[in-house]
């Protein structure tokens, strides 16, 4: 069974957790770097990247998750595919560059704060999509390939082994996504 750690400094990390579970995971929260250590794949979950940029600077996690992602999976939704962009814009700030895509954040903008969509997916047929004050992924490298798309964006991408969603699967009675992360992470 794959022993996945989600990053528990702040956002939605527990509903990451059950979906995890559902889907056959052993999970672990992860705060510090030997949590970190113990775990094949990694979960980053939505929430505030500003805030967790900081938390991630206090927890001194910034460099541990940067080396993490460079041997091991990691799934980013939200604004974890923030921390795990290349470039951030609307404002620029810091990232772990570690899937090849720049992302503007609140990219819907401040009137459509969130949404459920249907998005359709080669690999999953139809999904639920729920965005809340989504990023946009605006422009992607040779190396990503686009999952799904909503509205004409990549709301879904993978990156070698890394896996990155603008929306919230863990917000959805489905656990697919979470599953083909598992598979993966299994290799
Ligand atoms: N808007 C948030 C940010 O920029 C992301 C929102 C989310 O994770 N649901 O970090």
């Amino acid at each position: 069974m794959a022993h996945i750690g989600v990053l528990a400094l702040q956002g939605d990390y527990e509903k990451h957790a059950r979906s995890l579970t559902r889907a056959g995971a052993q999970v672990s929260e992860v705060r510090t770097a030997a949590e970190l250590a113990a775990v094949d794949g990694l979960v980053i979950p939505g929430g505030e990247s500003t805030t967790m940029l900081k938390l991630l600077d206090r927890e001194a996690m910034f460099e541990p998750l940067r080396e993490f992602g460079a041997r091991k999976p990691i799934f980013g939704t939200c604004a974890g595919a923030i921390l795990m962009a290349a470039k951030v814009e609307n404002p620029e700030q810091p990232s772990l560059g570690l899937v090849d895509i720049t992302v503007r954040r609140n990219g819907y903008g401040r009137q459509l704060d969130s949404r459920v969509a249907r998005i359709d997916c080669e690999a999953f047929g139809e999904l639920e999509a729920v965005f809340i004050r989504a990023p946009i992924i605006h422009s992607a490298g040779p190396g990503v390939r686009v999952l799904a798309s909503y509205d004409g964006d990549p709301v879904l991408v993978e990156e070698g082994r890394h896996l990155l969603a603008t929306f919230h699967p863990e917000l959805s009675v489905d656990d697919r996504v979470h599953a083909y992360f598992l598979r993966k992470v299994a290799g």
